[in-house]
């Protein structure tokens, strides 16, 4: 059975070849996947009900379900998805009351391998890397469930997809070409895989690299992020400025504040020092609570002192608003707990 859901144009041409078609219906199909978002073949009403009966035999729209959809009190979705082989993952959409922005969310892998010690996602440990076709079936469920197009992606979801960087630039691909969404909506974000950020600046595609550095020294990274020991932030930095040099873009950093770990002066301090001739943003994430560590989230009056610091050496720097943290759906907090996996 052909999955028509993840397939370009091309793919799709083959389809109609077997069963002697026109081009055009392809073309056709096509919108229905992509523009339109329908769930089944017999929602594609401008094909005859003959062909659509032989194309029945032969394809389906997904193959991929949705087992538990929660909704937030401040509107944002989160969909626990589940794939043929029983695997599942989490993506989220927001949306923002005063933007017209749909964001979403998508994760990359089920699990990860990098195991930061704040996050509920490393927690589960390393499954499988998602292939494109999964990452892009995220989107669409998306488009499907709501009837609303997707704006914006982040690859902020489950896993590092710099370790899936194939199928995440497969994905990316596919959400331009076929969703018609930039590549300066896409966002990548990393804990720091040195060797994948530079081929990711080799590569052509201009999306906006977020980086998690997440704490201003070595001592202090190594006890949140163990990939600081295989990719020390010194070397990060180089690999950071190559990728800005090479691209001519401006890359988030984003910057986790847990209480009295990492967002004291001396550490706004040191911050400052490092990315003081990176050509940056600075997104600070306030810690999410999960269930499985004891850090705590830093008062709203220490985070809006940090986030001064950082002012004065001349940066932007935004606080990341929380979104969906009664679901569990906030940053790190994704870890198929309704699953019951945790
Ligand atoms: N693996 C990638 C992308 C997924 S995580 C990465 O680590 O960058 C997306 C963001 O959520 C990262 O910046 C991550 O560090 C952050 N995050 C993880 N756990 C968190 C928590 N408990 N509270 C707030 N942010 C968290
Ligand atoms: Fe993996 Fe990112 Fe979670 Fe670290 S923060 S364990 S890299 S998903």
């Amino acid at each position: 059975m052909y999955i028509l859901s993840g397939l370009t144009l091309d793919e799709i041409e083959k389809i109609t070849d077997e069963l002697h078609a026109s081009k055009f219906r392809a073309r056709q199909i096509h919108n229905w996947i992509y523009l339109k978002s329908v769930s089944s073949i017999d929602e594609m009403t401008d094909l005859s009900v003959k062909f659509r009966e032989e194309l029945k035999k032969i394809a389906v729209v997904t193959n991929i379900k949705i087992k538990v959809k929660q909704t937030s009190s401040d509107g944002t979705l989160k969909y626990l998805l589940e794939f043929p082989d029983g695997e599942c993952v989490e993506t989220v959409l927001m949306r923002f009351d005063n933007r017209a922005n749909l964001t979403a969310c998508v994760s990359s892998q089920v699990g990860c391998a990098v195991n930061c010690s704040f996050c509920a996602t490393g927690k589960r440990g390393f499954i499988r890397n998602l292939t494109y076709k999964e990452i892009i079936e995220q989107v669409l469920t998306i488009q499907r469930d709501t009837g609303l197009k997707v704006t914006n992606i982040v690859f902020m979801g489950q896993g590092e997809p710099l370790l899936n960087l194939d199928n995440v630039l497969k994905a990316m691909k596919i959400f331009n070409e076929n969703f018609q969404i930039g590549a300066r909506r896409i966002t990548v974000s990393t804990a720091g895989i040195i060797p994948k950020i530079k081929e990711l600046a080799n590569t052509e595609m201009q999306s906006t690299l977020a980086i998690s550095l997440h704490a201003p020294n070595h001592e202090i990274r190594k006890q949140i992020m163990p990939v600081e020991n295989k990719y020390p932030l010194p070397e990060l930095k180089q690999a950071l400025k190559n990728y800005i040099d090479k691209t001519g873009r401006r890359i988030t950093v984003e910057y986790l504040l847990i209480k009295d770990l990492n967002d004291t002066l001396e550490s706004a301090k040191q911050l400052v020092q490092y990315l003081h001739d990176l050509k940056c943003n600075i997104n600070l994430i306030p810690y999410n609570p999960t269930a499985k560590n004891d850090y705590q989230r830093p008062s709203n009056n220490s985070i809006m002192r940090f986030k001064s610091l950082l002012e004065q050496s001349g940066k932007k720097v935004t606080v990341r608003l929380e979104r969906g943290s009664d679901i569990d759906a906030a940053c790190g907090q994704l870890s198929g707990k309704a699953q019951g996996t945790v």
